[in-house]
């Protein structure tokens, strides 16, 4: 029998490996602190747990890590790493260090079959869901590398996260969803859900599933503010179209002043950053509680865009900002490591290369 990853088991499934395998249930709150709380990775430091058993969950059950590819820091403080996964693909996680907070940015994917026209990840050929141990395995490396543990310091580093690597995270719900719950967990690395964001390109029917089961906040790929542009951009739109993505939105269950909608917006020059689709962005969300994320666009090599102007930007954010949305120009992190938004990709690639050019979207302006 193979042996069993404790990182893939919700807190109820540990349990029930626990009752299986003629531990008393308590052990599994014991194993999870020690996994969640203090980051601990081999049964025998589990030192309130007599060695007999701690010899016993070692021939049955292993705690996982990721094997690191390569890790690259920016001079700006921001770190990436390449992940190698078991079967050989690799997903890229990035740690962004601020002054008031440390956020991780997790992938849900290898990959993303969704293909926006300028996303680096989209030009990606191979494609799986991670599975939540390789989920909740990214944030553990992190906080492996920081020395963060034990969890839910006062000086923790890692403080945020954002579900803003590769891959779409809401066509992974159930992976996610399950290492979103470990990572809020009261009894382990417990990040509040306030400070847990789900990016999405607009997966409608998992919107609300995803507040009401998480209550994490929410943030929309938005890119452009009518249907004809946003098929372009964000080619699931012709799915899943304009009129009801922000009806979704305005019914989503934790949306609040206090828990507004973020809206990213990549500004791509000549394409969405005019004023008029400034105004057009306004009268789209009007009545949703929200804030505007303006993400220059982070180009990569063979990118078919141009950033906009740093004067358009600004035109742009100050309409925005007179019609009352708080709107702050996004700073591409990690530029020189492309660990920017939008610029993971990983090598699983070369795997397939000679299929690249066949899926590379095209798209012309
Ligand atoms: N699939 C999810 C989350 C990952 S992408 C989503 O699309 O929301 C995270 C963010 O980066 C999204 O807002 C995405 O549109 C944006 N992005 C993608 N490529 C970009 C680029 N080249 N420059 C700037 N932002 C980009
Ligand atoms: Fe996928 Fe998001 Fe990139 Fe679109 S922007 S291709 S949904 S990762």
């Amino acid at each position: 029998m193979s042996k069993q990853d404790l990182l893939n088991l919700s807190i109820e499934e540990l349990q029930e490996f626990c009752i299986l395998n003629n531990l008393p249930k308590f052990r599994a709150t014991q194993i999870w602190r020690w996994m969640y709380c203090f980051g601990l990775n081999k049964f025998n430091d589990m030192t309130n747990i007599a060695k007999g058993t701690r010899d016993a969950l070692s021939e049955i059950a292993y705690i996982s890590r990721l094997d690191i590819s390569e890790i690259q820091k920016s001079s700006d403080g921001t770190i990436k790493w390449l992940l190698k996964l078991s079967d050989g693909s690799e997903v890229e996680t990035v740690f962004i260090p601020q002054e008031d907070r440390g956020t991780v940015c997790l992938s849900s994917q290898v990959g993303c079959t969704l293909n926006c026209t300028f996303c680096h990840t989209g030009t990606q050929a191979l494609v799986r869901n991670l599975t939540s141990n390789e989920i909740i395995g990214q944030l553990m490396l992190v906080m492996d590398h920081l020395k963060d543990w034990p969890s839910g310091k006062n000086d923790r580093k890692v403080t945020n996260i954002v579900m803003m690597g590769m891959g779409e995270p809401l066509l992974n719900y159930n992976e996610v969803s399950k290492a979103i719950k470990v990572m809020m967990s009261d009894d382990g690395i417990s990040l509040s859900r306030r400070r847990i964001t789900l990016s999405t390109s607009g997966i409608i029917p998992k919107i609300r599933e995803a507040g009401e089961e998480l209550g994490v906040n929410l943030a929309i790929s938005l890119h452009a503010v009518n249907d004809q542009l946003r098929d372009q951009l964000v080619p699931i739109n012709k799915k899943y179209n304009l009129k009801a993505l922000i009806e979704a939105c305005r019914n989503y269950p934790p949306l609040s002043n206090s828990r507004r909608i973020t809206w990213e917006y990549v500004m791509l020059k000549g394409v969405n950053d005019s004023q008029e689709d400034a105004l057009g962005l306004i009268n789209l969300i009007k009545g949703i509680p929200s804030k505007v994320n303006l993400i220059p666009f982070n180009p990569w090599p063979g990118s078919l865009f141009e950033t906009s102007t740093k004067k358009n930007i600004d035109v742009f954010a100050s309409i925005l900002m007179d019609a009352g949305y708080a709107s702050p120009i996004r700073t591409p992190r990690g530029k020189d490591i492309y660990a920017a938004c939008g610029q993971l990709k990983s090598s699983s690639e070369k795997i397939r290369k000679s299929n690249l050019n066949k899926l590379t979207p095209i798209y012309s302006i």
